[in-house]
């Protein structure tokens, strides 16, 4: 079916997280005529996560720090990161924050008191930098007059399916509005900032509108994505107040036991490695990594939801231990209290959730993927964090990349011309619903803390099995929720093939039947659509697994 374009722009933005919002601001001050749409709401995503209190932000503590912040990065991300990338976002990550700033955006400063509390060391960091907190509250309060004074025009509850590809270039995306309505936007470039993967998990402490449906239409176009196998796993609550995030920093009074009372870590512990030591040294970052004997925990947590204990498993504070706790942990359990209505003293149910996405598209310095026309930015995409992130980088690239592809994107679009029309095949899928639900159920068992080619391969079958013929379009919004179950298989599929071409253990990708590092191995991963591959050239089979 053609649609003509209903609306046009220079400049399209999907998604309005903090990286949507950065460049749709950053192009607009360039004099461009700037979208900013999203699935949800305006101002939706991670970003506006009700389970947090906000965000906390790190950069380097003077021009000094810089390289040493890079060499973290580096060190932390085990390699795994774009040399380039990496480096643009280090040294533009305060200019970048300052710019925030000014804008409008209040940000939270450590008193002078508190600044020196171990809790301002992000997580898998090792020292104080420069920190600054975004909260929810400050940006709701700045961001719709900003939007506004910059020129930037809304379209919430649009839910890209399609970026339009014409002569190669993207110039427009198709997608359903208030689910009832298909519609062609015609625009000079594209910025996606659609957010990560959490979509693809059961459980998942992320807002409903982060689905892989961004990242998948980028893949159809040609975009490829690097890293999807390094994913950040958090523990949180199933009850009370379900999604809320469960503070690291509590881990040295947390008790955990089975449904019977029964402590359980200590199970899944090797000889002579005490409870207390894997708790003290899994206070030190919030997502999973197999790179410390932390990992003991998260493992001990999957294990024995495996054996059928699969609502989660049972919290509760030592509160001798906690009252010992710095100003940072007090003022989380005042948050708690005060927004989620629950005490250090009551019983906590917490189970494991996919939190946020380490890769993604491949971006390049400038935030300009492979393929003309599209840019990208925020969690949507991968490079500049390795196999393990540093706490507070994620809302960083947001900002640093959203400005960088604002801006690159209103470059682009000088000399280009719109597409007046645009081809959409609406499809629908039986019960997408009900098989979408069934794909993140078998995603949360099998491609999750533990992997191994046995639970990979348990994927792979379910999705050969998944009855996926695409019958004619009924309604919109039948067509929108089976582009999201097609979106979800595909990057399930591509998430899997990295998980299983990295046949070791590195950063939060944890190998059952590979648990340690291979150095042989330390390549990073890109993934096209239908073909895996290493890099540009290289073919599959150059890449052997194996242990050490
Ligand atoms: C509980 C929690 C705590 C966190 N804590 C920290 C922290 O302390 N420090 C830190 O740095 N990071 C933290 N993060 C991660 C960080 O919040 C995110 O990585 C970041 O906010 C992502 O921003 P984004 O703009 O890339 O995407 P998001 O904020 O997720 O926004 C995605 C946007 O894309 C839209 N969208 C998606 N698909 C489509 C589509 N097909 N069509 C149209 N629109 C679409 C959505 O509606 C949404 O508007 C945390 C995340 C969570 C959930």
């Amino acid at each position: 079916m053609k649609l003509k374009k209903r609306i046009e722009t220079d400049i399209l933005v999907i998604g309005s997280g903090i990286a949507g919002v950065c460049a749709a601001v950053s192009a607009a001050r360039e004099g461009r005529s700037v979208l900013l749409t999203s699935s949800a709401n305006t101002f939706s995503g991670s970003t506006f996560y009700p389970g947090t209190w906000g965000f906390g932000l790190v950069g380097p503590d003077g021009e000094e720090d810089t390289e040493e912040l890079l060499e973290t990065i580096r060190t932390v991300g085990s390699g795994m990161i774009n040399e380039k990338v990496a480096r643009a976002f280090a040294e533009g990550l305060n200019s970048s924050v300052d710019e925030l700033e000014a804008l409008g955006v209040e940000l939270m400063k450590p008193s002078g008191d508190a600044s020196g509390e171990k809790e301002y060391i992000p997580c898998f960091d090792h020292k104080h930098r420069r920190w600054r907190g975004l909260t929810k509250k400050n940006l709701l309060r700045s961001l719709p007059s900003i939007l506004e004074e910059s020129g930037v025009k809304e379209l919430p509850f649009f839910q890209m399916t399609e970026i339009v590809m014409n002569d190669g270039r993207a110039s427009g995306a198709v997608g359903v509005l208030n689910r009832k309505d298909t519609l062609y936007i015609a625009a000079k470039a594209v910025v996606l900032a659609s957010g990560g993967l959490g979509g693809l998990y059961r459980r998942r402490l992320t807002t409903d509108d982060v689905d892989a449906t961004g990242t998948a239409a980028a893949m159809r176009a040609g975009a490829e994505a690097v890293n999807l196998e390094f994913m950040q796993i958090m523990l949180g609550f199933v009850r009370p107040a379900f999604k809320t995030i469960y503070n690291e920093k509590t881990f040295f009074a947390s008790r955990f036991t089975d449904r019977e009372g029964n402590p359980f870590i200590g199970r899944y512990l090797p000889f002579g490695l005490k409870e207390q030591e894997v708790l003290d040294a899994r206070s030190l970052h919030g997502p999973f990594s197999s790179e410390t004997v932390s990992r003991y925990l998260d493992i001990a947590f999957s294990k024995e939801m495996a054996k059928g204990n699969t609502d989660g498993m049972v919290l509760r504070y030592d509160l001798e231990r906690l009252n010992s706790g710095s100003e940072f942990v007090k003022e989380y359990f005042r948050w708690l209290k005060d927004e989620k209505g629950v005490s250090a003293e009551e019983e906590i149910i917490l189970a494991p959730f996919m939190h946020a996405s380490n890769g993604g598209i491949e971006i390049d310095e400038n935030a300009k993927t492979s393929v003309p026309g599209l840019f990208a930015c925020g969690e949507c995409t991968g490079g500049m964090h390795g196999a393990d992130r540093i706490g507070g980088l994620s809302t960083a690239n947001g900002i640093v990349f959203g400005m960088k592809a604002g801006r690159s994107a209103a470059g682009y679009a000088e000399d280009k011309e719109l597409v007046e029309e645009a081809e959409l095949e609406a499809f629908n899928i039986a019960d997408s619903k009900e098989k979408l639900e069934a794909l993140r159920e078998t995603m949360y068992r099998d491609a999750f803390i533990a992997r191994s080619s046995e639970s990979i391969e348990k994927v792979r079958d379910f999705i050969g099995r998944m009855e996926l013929a695409k019958g004619r379009g009924t309604s919109d919004s039948d067509y929108l929720d089976s582009n999201r179950l097609l979106s979800s298989v595909e990057m399930a599929r591509a998430c899997i093939e990295a998980m299983d071409l990295r046949k070791e253990s590195r950063g939060s990708h944890y190998r059952e039947d590979h648990p340690y590092k291979d150095e042989s191995l330390g390549k990073m991963i890109r993934v096209r659509l239908k073909k895996v591959r290493l890099k540009k050239g290289e073919p599959i089979a150059a890449f052997t697994g194996g242990t050490k």
